[in-house]
């Protein structure tokens, strides 16, 4: 049989071993003067007047969150629809995630739906902009008090943009994630953008325990220095030894976008005819195209994974909704308090995407999801379950 085709193949090659390379030479390993260099890279990528390089999303969103003092009897909305680290964030620190729905089009955040959310007790909004579009953070700035802060999800959005705004222009901070399946990638890694330079220098803090001083910082000029800790914060700063494959990458990811676009263009084209629901393009929007999902009546959603997976196609799920896991169940969540994200979490698939793809790869996955998934789609529609009835009305 031939090989399967991958869920996801990364583009780093011997070529990007030359950076590393060049910091085992220098003094830091940790976080110096690379990790400098690419912070001024992806500020003026961004237009944005600093960046922090952090160890990933997650560790990112903390110390943001710990600089905004966020913490037990605050409440943060979430969107249901998104990677458990949105929330899990927001209770690490002690404070509620306020889960909510999602528009049933574009499975993201709407202003509307935020300002329904809100209560005395909300600090914070965390949008995310799945797959790669982007949330109308222009709107829920305008629909929120100004005392409540935003934070963009923009692990998938690195190169995106809507009404020509990228993010970090109407929010308090940006987070992107340099996760190794990310479209800018270092294994493990991030990103946060802000235009409030007090929040950034805060930032730089909550990122280093609190230390008031990073190790280059320390030893500048060959004289130690004391630090102090005013506040409290993680480990989350990002090492050179990682930040050295993020330049060329960043140099080159616009450029690369067009590839991303037209393989995501080629699969809509190849299932416009056929029954299956695909989020809805954002007007206005510039797509980074992280990931193609589908959405299959939920009834036969494990079928169709099942049935991929047997003609050698990885797919994989982006994302079952928060609250229907079973850790918030646990604090009781129900899937039908947030039924949009529910319904889509329970019917996606995400197909494999990336920008090294073959057009031979692609039309087997197109191939397979034709001959496999769509009969199941009919059958499913012939002969509902009995609790289908409502999902399957909701995907036509
Ligand atoms: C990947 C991802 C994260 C977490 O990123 P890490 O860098 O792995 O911490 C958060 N939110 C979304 C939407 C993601 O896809």
């Amino acid at each position: 049989m031939t090989d399967p085709v991958p869920f996801y193949r990364h583009d780093l090659s011997a070529a990007d071993a030359a950076p590393i390379a060049a910091v085992l030479d220098s003094l830091f390993l940790t976080t110096g003067p690379v990790a400098r260099s690419v912070e001024a890279q992806i500020a003026d990528f961004f237009t944005a007047p600093g960046a922090l390089l952090v160890n990933s999303w997650t560790n990112g969103a903390l110390a943001a969150l710990l600089a905004l003092d966020i913490g037990p009897g605050d409440a943060v909305i979430v969107p249901a629809m998104t990677f458990i680290a949105t929330a899990n964030v927001v209770k690490l620190l002690g404070a509620t995630p306020v889960l909510v729905d999602v528009d049933p089009g574009t499975l993201m955040l709407t202003p509307e739906i935020a300002a329904a959310a809100l209560t005395a007790n909300t600090r914070a909004v965390i949008p995310v902009h799945l797959y790669g579009q982007m949330a109308d953070v222009k709107g829920l700035r305008a629909a929120l008090p100004p005392d409540v802060a935003i934070i963009e999800d923009a692990a998938h959005c690195f190169e995106g943009s809507r009404d020509g705004d990228a993010p970090g222009i109407h929010s308090d901070a940006a987070i992107f994630s340099f996760y190794a399946t990310k479209n800018v990638t270092c294994g493990e890694g991030g990103a946060i953008i802000s235009r409030n330079p007090d929040l950034l220098a805060r930032i730089a803090e909550t990122r280093t325990h609190g230390m008031s001083k990073t190790a280059i910082d320390r030893f500048a000029g060959n004289a130690y220095r004391h630090w102090d800790q005013a506040v409290l914060g993680v480990k989350a700063n990002l090492p050179d030894l990682l930040a050295a494959l993020l330049p060329g990458q960043i140099a080159t990811i616009r450029d690369r976008l067009p590839r991303r676009a037209a393989r995501a263009a080629r699969y809509r084209a190849a299932f416009a005819d056929g029954p299956l629901r695909l989020p809805q393009p954002v007007p206005g929007g510039v797509d980074a195209h992280h990931l193609f999902t589908i959405h299959v009546p939920p009834p036969v959603r494990d079928a169709a994974i099942d049935a991929l997976n047997a003609v050698g196609i990885q797919v994989t799920v982006n994302y079952r909704a928060v609250h229907t896991l079973s850790y918030w169940q646990a604090q009781g969540w129900r899937a039908d308090d947030l039924p949009v994200a529910a319904d889509w979490g329970d019917g996606t698939i995400s197909l494999p995407f990336f920008p090294s793809m073959t057009d031979a790869e692609q039309d087997r996955v197109i191939d397979a999801v034709r001959r496999q998934v769509y009969p199941l789609i009919d059958a499913a529609r012939c002969h509902p379950a009995p609790n289908a009835q409502l999902s399957i009305a909701s995907a036509r």
